[in-house]
């Protein structure tokens, strides 16, 4: 049914039946490969699907159209240099940013296709016997400009904000929400204009220009209101417009893969937006409407700290509470990707429980700075994944715990989330560390601060214990302590 429904709504070239098979085989690998990512343990198997459905794809669109072979030949080999040198040279902690910048890629892509369609319909096979593009492909071609302008400039914006060349704190306009619905509607309407009008000329290029200069700026104008605890929300949402983008540019020209792939992509990143948002309590409306909500006064970086008394020890005072312990939780944050401490922390874990130490690993949703960064890093060292436990499965337990451990992680622990509303990140659920017995706390200095820029009262608390140090050399001194 959707097979015949994506044939239907395709046009441009017919597509031979053999090659339509093989896109349907190519979604089936795509749908397994999600199958595959939604756990740790599968995930490998889950990526391996993504590339075998991506190579059936790709192979099957150059037999189809077998022309310019050396053309895209040179291109693809371009663009395989540039893959490999940056995967290769990528600092993993740096891969947020990555994603934002390729997402731009995508939207940019989008953009130019309609533009290209636009410039040349008859190339693409969407015109009328006058010659005129028609009506449906017009809706396309503007939606399609619009997405991928909204997505490219959009993605920029959170490039800038993840690197760090761009302040992480929300900025606010004045009036940015009548702005922003005012621009929507005209780009709307832009849309409409355009499908209407179907002779062509001058006017008509004017909409096509409009969609996508109106489209560029509210994509920058969604993003910098945002800020702190909803970057990731972010991060995940331009995921999923980068696919609403190559959906567009599929139908834009005619290429069923493009659209299974362009849905999964759009459908999957707007699902984990919402489970983002409700896993961070912030409403997904809210986060997609631009920062509604956000307060003015809630900017957080910077600003003068006080200085309070705190408690300060060594590897050694830690070694030896750990191995009393009967129980530890250790909460990972975005320092231990930084310090890549997590094959050490992993020895430490080893160490602690042959001494018959309960040891447990605390995921924040947000932790790091990317959906599943702090997965990622334990499954490298081979932490068992039944050792490892999400926030709402694990925070009732840290009032039976002994030994609350974190390292490198901050606003995921910081209480301010629940007391202070003038927070950024107030409203996230945080770890209830304050509720342990003892708290160790790894950061390199009582000067830095977290990604929402905010001092934390976990650091003066009585139980509080800060070891300043780099994180993996702080957990290979507690190693060495342990033996
Ligand atoms: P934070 O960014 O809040 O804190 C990081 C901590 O690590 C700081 O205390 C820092 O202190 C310490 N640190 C940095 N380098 C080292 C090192 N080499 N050794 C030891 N400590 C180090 O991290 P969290 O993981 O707690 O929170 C994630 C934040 O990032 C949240 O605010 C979240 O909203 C945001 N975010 C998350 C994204 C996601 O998708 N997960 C995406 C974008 C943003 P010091 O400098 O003193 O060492």
């Amino acid at each position: 049914m959707t097979f015949s429904l994506l044939s239907a709504a395709t046009h441009g070239s017919a597509t031979p039946a053999w090659a339509m098979l093989a896109y349907l085989v190519a979604g089936v690998f795509f749908i397994l490969a999600l199958r595959g990512l939604s756990s740790p343990a599968s995930s490998r198997a889950g990526n391996r699907n993504g590339m075998v459905g991506m190579a059936i794809a790709v192979g099957t669109t150059l037999v189809m159209h077998g022309t310019n072979l050396v053309e895209i030949g040179i291109a693809i080999a371009i663009g395989a240099v540039l893959g490999v040198t940056i995967a290769r040279r990528i600092a993993m902690t740096a891969m947020p940013e990555l994603v934002a910048g390729f997402h731009s890629l995508v939207g940019l892509a989008a953009v130019v296709v309609g533009l290209a369609a636009w410039l040349n319909p008859a190339a693409f096979g969407i015109t009328d016997a006058a010659g005129q593009i028609i009506a449906v492909s017009r809706v396309e071609l503007g939606l399609g400009i619009a997405i991928g302008a909204i997505t490219f400039s959009g993605s920029v914006i959170a490039f800038l904000k993840l690197s760090g060349r761009m302040s992480g704190s929300p900025i606010l306009l004045p009036g940015r929400h009548v702005i922003n619905l005012g621009t929507l509607v005209a780009i709307l309407a832009l849309i409409g204009a355009y499908t209407l009008s179907g002779a062509g000329g001058a006017g008509e290029g004017q909409l096509v220009i409009w969609i996508a200069v109106l489209a560029f700026a509210i994509g920058f104008l969604l993003i910098i209101p945002i800020g702190g605890a909803d970057m990731p929300v972010v991060v995940s949402m331009l995921n999923s417009y980068s696919g609403w983008a190559a959906a567009a540019m599929g139908f834009t020209l005619g290429n069923t893969a493009m659209i299974i792939t362009g849905a999964l992509v759009g459908s999957s990143g707007a699902i984990l937006s919402y489970i983002m948002c409700r896993a961070m309590n912030r409403s997904f409306i809210s986060v997609i409407a631009g920062g509604f909500g956000a307060d003015a006064g809630a900017g957080g970086a910077g600003g003068a700290r006080e200085q309070r008394p705190y408690k300060q020890g060594s590897a050694e005072d830690a070694a030896y509470m750990l191995e009393q312990a009967e129980k530890v939780i250790i909460i990972p944050g975005y320092g231990m990707a930084v310090a890549q401490a997590q094959h050490a922390l992993r020895e430490m874990a080893d160490k602690l429980k042959e001494k018959g130490v309960e040891v447990k690993y605390a995921i924040h949703p947000v932790a790091g700075r990317m959906p599943g960064h702090m997965n990622v890093l334990l499954a490298e060292a081979s932490v068992p994944y039944d050792e490892v436990f999400e926030l709402e499965d694990i925070n009732s337990e840290f009032a039976q715990c002994d030994v609350a451990f974190i390292i490198g992680a901050n606003d995921v622990v910081n209480p301010a989330a629940k007391t202070d509303k003038s927070s950024p990140i107030y409203g996230m659920p945080v770890f209830d560390v304050d509720k342990a017995k003892q708290v160790f706390f790894i950061k390199r200095s009582m000067g830095g601060v977290g990604y929402a820029g905010v001092d934390n009262d976990v650091f003066y608390m009585n139980q509080t214990v800060m070891l300043l140090a780099d994180a993996k050399k702080m957990v290979e001194d507690i190693v060495k302590a342990l033996d």
